[in-house]
């Protein structure tokens, strides 16, 4: 049977639901915005939202007429697409508690690894969770990201590294969505790193494993990780190969540590995104802005491991489409909230807070593939969208740790507190 993660709406709404008196955020536009595009908002004041049968059916200044079902009544607030979170881990065994004071103390990071610490530590633990465990720790995140206001969210594989655990993994996430409004997009990151158990599996990767998900998960993306230590530029050049071969769109964790060519590389091999960039040249950022790559962002990394943050503005500046990510992972992000990201982007990449909020909603629906689905407040889209505590926007992004929006709107139904 297919699994399919991305067909599931779990929460069907009974009636319509309107949000009046809003400032709206409509985000509204049928591409990325890329470039000096990234500060418009689609601002609508005094407007309102009508939705139905988890759609949205109208957007408009004013009072709406007809119907109106159950009505949040902003009372000038901000409303907004629900968040989009497009570069997430979400789904592992074990934790990585003890690594992480050992790196607090001094160990390096190279005895860490040598170790078979890092990924490879969170590999082993993984494959020892049974899938259940796998799904309930899965829908625990995803429930407690939706509570935040994310509408949508990434969820990568990548912490099986063989055939068995990775399906194991893609399956628990599928299970998972299933019982939350969050919708979620998988994606097989099988070029996570080497496994020390298995030299050749990159090149099993893309000869084996790529051409049989194709059937099992035909929804899923495909990442890969280009860095020392993981997969060269031509492994991963491999594996987005066989991936694209296989009818998969491609994204590639790169240029996090060392520029090694790999945006440059997914770029020529028309990925959807190049993801990380902390260590982008102003040679990879001409690159990547003159094409329709989008970068993702996910400066949680930073912010947990060194300090290191990727160029967003010189990438704007370039023309580039950026959207932002939480990073989630047991290791370098242990995270869910996107919000943190977008704080992030504004204080180490020099993102606005305009830019950071299209980075966080319709750019990272693009990120996704389904910038024709969500991301934006228009008729047709799915019925997401927040109410913040605050009349004015910027609230979302200046704050950290802070407290969930005050409604939380999916599919069309209002999210109990
Ligand atoms: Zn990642």
């Amino acid at each position: 049977m297919r699994d399919d993660a991305n067909a599931t709406d779990t929460l069907q709404p009974m009636r319509p639901l309107t949000v009046v008196n809003a400032r709206l955020l409509t985000l509204a536009g049928s591409a990325a915005r890329r470039g000096a595009a990234m500060r418009s908002l689609g601002v609508i004041e005094r407007g309102f939202v009508r939705c139905n049968a988890g759609r949205i059916e109208s957007v408009g200044s004013g009072n709406p007429t007809g119907d109106l079902g159950e009505v949040i009544d902003a009372a000038g607030r901000v409303c907004m697409p629900a968040l989009i979170d497009c570069h997430a881990h979400l789904c592992w065994g074990g934790n990585r508690w003890s690594e992480w004071e050992n790196i607090r103390r001094g160990m390096p990071w190279s005895e860490i690894l040598a170790s078979g610490g890092g990924i490879l530590n969170t590999v082993r633990a993984t494959r020892a969770t049974s899938e259940d465990e796998l799904a309930q720790g899965v829908r625990g995140r995803l429930n407690a990201m939706q509570r935040l206001g994310i509408g949508t969210t990434e969820a990568k594989s990548g912490y099986g590294l063989n055939q068995e655990t990775e399906a194991r993994m893609l399956r628990a996430i599928g299970t998972a969505a299933q019982s939350v409004s969050i919708k979620v997009r998988r994606t097989f990151l099988g070029g996570h790193a080497i496994p020390q158990d298995d030299p050749e599996w990159p090149d099993r990767l893309a000869r084996e494993v790529i051409p049989a998900f194709a059937t099992l998960f035909p929804d899923a993306a495909v990442d890969a990780f280009c860095e020392r230590n993981a997969l060269s530029v031509d492994q991963a050049r491999a594996v987005l190969q066989a991936a694209k071969a296989a009818g998969f769109a491609c994204r590639l964790h790169t240029d996090q540590f060392n520029s090694l060519g790999g945006a440059e590389m997914a770029v020529q091999e028309g990925a959807r995104t190049v993801d990380h960039l902390e260590a982008a040249t102003d040679e990879t950022v001409r690159c990547v802005g003159a094409s329709p790559t989008i970068a993702v962002m996910v400066p949680c990394s930073g912010y947990a491991l060194d300090g290191r943050y990727a160029p967003g503005r010189k990438l704007i500046d370039a023309g580039a489409a950026i959207a932002l990510g939480s990073n989630c992972n047991p290791g370098s992000a242990p995270t869910i909230d996107l919000r943190f990201a977008m704080h992030l982007a504004v204080r180490h990449c020099g993102l606005s807070c305009e830019e950071a909020i299209v980075a966080a909603t319709v750019n990272a629906a693009h990120a996704l593939g389904i910038g024709g689905e969500t991301g934006s407040l228009e008729p047709g889209r799915r019925a997401d969208m927040i109410v913040l505590a605050d009349r004015d926007e910027r609230s979302i992004v200046h704050g950290f740790a802070h407290e969930p929006p005050l409604h939380v709107v999916l599919n069309g139904c209002r999210l109990s507190p």
